[in-house]
């Protein structure tokens, strides 16, 4: 009742029965769900959800445990997964700059898509189908164009084993790529054909498909997939436009089940590239396989590249990543360290994420240095040692601190929104943070009372008074309070 009834049918209603087990005073709901993009959307989306339901039925904790089901026990049943990501998000509003593009301006999902889903077992035995054989199940994605295909020829070139979802920190800047990425790795083939991935340096797009190869692989040890940087395409085409080897290229390419291509924008002003490109690009749908580009921009965006081709690329699903916000920026940064088994303090990756803004792969580097620094220093990671650690990085960053940075670092750092620090809101939960950010305002920067007043809502400066008095004296005795208003100190000094 609390879902959407598409949502409904599309994620909770497949489930298999579950199987409960009481153990010490608990109770164990255990269900196994057919493959990995459905289990990463019920966990992150529904388990909490469940739990609490199910606790609530049963009168006491009910434990939710969710995995992927082992392969010869799966249930054969209709796939998942065959919405829009947008549309699964409740009350989460696109990106600004976000695009979803539907071939003939279709829902992304017609209902019979849904049905003629191909369920997901037993095809990765690498058998070619038999053509014109009799019963043979049609797997679309998993025909096979090439039937004498050698089994020792290499099915997968170009991938990067370490990219993968798993290491992929969610966030609402990724969302939905990386919802958009999820289904096509568990129905490749099918909706979102082409998958156009977009976004700045250092955002993640080379990783998210390279993820999703890597996904594939897992599930279907047999699926040929290539990946490559245009530049390789441009390389390749060039090598066999000189050698007068059309043949073998085509062969390459038109085999696939995947091609990933990366930064497209290469081929901008190449035309016998995107001829070439073209033509593979129209016989990999044609026969159903995916093709997942990505670009610094949008395809309508892209210049010196024939428009037959970008309309093209327009044609399934267009998704931006956006550069992280600071949560995500921190959540990156705790992954990374654990990653090299490194427990980063929190305050330590609030320190870097809010100095660190562009992208991951500059959050990725600071986090380098840090960690080196902490290493051959023999030090502990603090916040002290990530100033030093990251000193060439800080001083070219403008220092000047304003009551505008104070207001929107105290909210990040205590959640809540920066029109907080002007609203007249009273709960103990926003005003405190406010006090401590007129607090900080009157330390740190040159401003007067009045004009710190004036900056937090048009308050009275005996407002500000009162705050930086009590905030003052409560930091004398609260040794909590002391640590957070260090942190916020030390974040704000850079
Ligand atoms: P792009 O292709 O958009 O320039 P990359 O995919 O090369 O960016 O990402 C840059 C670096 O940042 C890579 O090391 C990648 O693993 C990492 N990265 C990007 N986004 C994330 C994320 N959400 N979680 C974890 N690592 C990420
Ligand atoms: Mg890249």
């Amino acid at each position: 009742m609390e879902l959407p009834e598409q949502q409904f049918n599309t994620w909770i209603r497949p489930l298999p029965p579950a199987e409960v087990i009481h153990a010490e005073g608990v109770t164990c709901v255990s269900v196994r769900v057919p493959n990995r993009f459905m289990l990463d959307w019920i966990r992150t989306q529904y388990s909490a959800r469940l739990e609490a339901i199910l606790t609530e039925l049963n009168g006491s904790e009910v434990r939710l445990d969710i995995a992927q089901a082992a392969r010869a026990t799966m249930p054969m049943q209709a796939g998942p997964a065959l919405r829009p990501p947008g549309m699964v998000m409740p009350g989460r509003a696109l990106p600004p700059n976000a695009q979803f593009a539907s071939n003939s301006g279709q829902p992304l999902m017609p209902p019979q898509q849904a049905a003629a889903y191909p369920q997901q077992t037993g095809h990765s035995t690498g058998q070619a189908p038999v053509q014109g054989g009799p019963a043979m199940v049609t797997l679309p994605q998993y025909q096979d164009a090439a039937p004498n295909r050698s089994r020792s020829q290499p099915q997968v070139m170009g991938l990067n084993p370490a990219l993968t979802f798993d290491n992929l920190v969610p966030g609402r800047a990724n969302q939905m790529a990386r919802t958009a990425a999820l289904h096509v790795a568990g129905a490749p083939g099918h909706m979102y054909n082409p998958l156009f991935i977009y976004g700045g340096v250092g955002l993640g797009k080379t990783h998210l498909m390279n993820a999703v190869g890597n996904a594939l692989l897992a599930d279907k040890p047999d699926a040929r997939i290539l990946y490559l940087h245009a530049e390789q395409f441009i390389s390749d085409v060039v090598k066999n436009y000189q050698r007068k080897t059309f043949d073998e290229l085509k062969a390459k390419y038109h085999q696939l089940d995947l091609l990933l291509i990366d930064d497209v924008q290469f081929f901008a002003g190449k035309d016998r590239t995107q001829e070439e490109f073209f033509n593979a690009f129209e016989a990999l749908l044609a026969k159903k396989a995916h093709i997942i580009m990505t670009s610094d921009t949008y395809p309508k965006g892209l210049a010196n590249i024939d428009e037959r081709l970008t309309s093209r690329f327009d044609s399934g699903l267009t998704v931006a990543i956006e550069p992280p916000e600071l949560e995500m920026r921190v959540a990156i940064l705790i992954k990374k360290a654990a990653l090299e088994a490194i427990d980063m303090p929190e305050d330590v990756a609030f320190f870097v994420a809010k100095n660190v803004r562009a992208n991951v792969r500059e959050l990725e580097g600071a986090l380098r240095k840090v960690l080196a620094f902490a290493k051959f220093s023999h030090k502990e990671i603090t916040i002290a040692l990530a100033r030093e650690a990251l000193k060439d990085l800080l001083s070219i960053q403008n220092r000047q601190i304003s009551v505008e940075n104070i207001q929107k670092t105290v909210a990040d750092f205590y959640k809540i929104k920066v029109a907080d620090m002007y609203s007249k809101k009273r709960p103990a939960s926003i005003a405190k943070p406010r006090q401590i950010a007129m607090y900080l305002a009157k330390e740190l920067t040159q401003k007067s009372l009045p004009e710190i007043g004036e900056l937090f809502g048009g308050r009275d400066h005996t407002t500000v008074l009162h705050a930086v008095r009590k905030i003052m004296g409560e930091r004398g005795k609260d040794t909590e309070l002391n640590q957070q208003l260090h942190v916020l100190e030390q974040t704000l000094k850079g």
